[in-house]
């Protein structure tokens, strides 16, 4: 499968690329003291194990991909992985098996499955004026993984029946199927049902809140998901935001409850780019 080649030989990159990581001195936020409480956390985790969680992803991810290919630009797949998984690795969970892809599409979307699948639009990127609104974009995705949010939103779309639809992923993968084969019809109508009808609001702001944190503590201006927030709202009333539009509060809502955070806690951090860092950490470096 053509799918399965591309994440092998992503995720043989990204496990070069996570060799390379730094740290950055004083960009030492604490996450927990930022977010809320973190609602939804343990309620789907107590029930569904890690591999299960993944497998779920993998099967999200294939539906997705069904509907839109990934582009075809090996460059532009892997530079996406790169900021990605950079990313992650300022997480808690930076041992999911994450991937990240750019789907062909002129749609302005970006999605996350449980497990650490997290796509992106053409027709997003094709909006963005820089590095710092990619990773605030992809962290917004990543809190969602990390909050396990289409998780919680998929068992309460499947009610009773969903544990026992996981629970039958597990019965296949003792059996040797391997994970991510086939999942049940309902697990899938499920999915479908959760990224058409969307995650809770409350979820959302969630991960806009996380996501500038995490795009903050790897080094990038924190304004970069507010900015693509303002071009979202400029873009209201095209049909290439309808669907993203229908599933996430607006873009004036989402800036709103991000004001206060910002103003209180990430001015500071304004205008810093990871680009900077070496001169930040080697103020005596050669100059050219
Ligand atoms: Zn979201």
């Amino acid at each position: 499968m053509k799918y399965a080649r591309a994440k092998l030989a992503v995720l043989a990159l990204s496990a070069l690329f996570a060799t390379q990581t730094w740290a950055i001195g004083g960009f030492n936020l604490d996450l927990n003291k930022i977010i809320s409480a973190g609602k939804n956390l343990g309620e789907a985790s107590k029930d569904v194990s890690e591999p299960e969680e993944i497998s779920i992803g993998e099967g999200m991810a294939s539906v997705l991909l069904g509907a839109a290919p990934l582009a075809k630009n090996e460059a532009l797949q892997r530079y996406v992985n790169q900021v990605g998984r950079y990313l992650t690795l300022q997480t808690e969970r930076p041992d999911l098996p994450w991937y990240f892809g750019v789907l062909d599409s002129n749609s302005v979307n970006a999605f996350a499955t449980p497990g650490g699948h997290i796509f992106v639009t053409s027709g997003l990127l094709r909006k963005m004026r820089s590095e710092a609104e990619l990773a605030g974009v992809l962290s917004h995705e990543i809190a969602h993984v990390l909050r396990k949010h289409h998780l919680a939103a998929m068992k309460k779309a499947g009610g009773m029946g969903f544990l026992a639809d996981v629970a039958s992923i597990a019965v296949e993968q003792k059996g040797g199927g391997g994970y991510g084969k086939e999942l049940s019809k309902n697990l899938i109508s499920g999915m479908k049902e959760v990224m058409v009808r969307g995650l809770d609001k409350g979820d959302e702001y969630e991960a806009d809140r996380m996501g500038i944190v995490i795009a903050t503590r790897s080094g990038y201006d924190p304004y970069g998901l507010p900015a693509v927030l303002q071009t979202l709202e400029g873009l209201s009333g095209s049909s290439d935001v309808s669907l993203l539009f229908s599933t996430h509060p607006s873009p004036d809502s989402r800036l709103d409850t991000l004001s206060g955070l910002m103003q209180s806690n990430f001015d500071h951090y304004q205008g810093q780019s990871v680009s900077d860092r070496f001169r930040h950490l080697v103020p005596n470096g050669a100059k050219n």
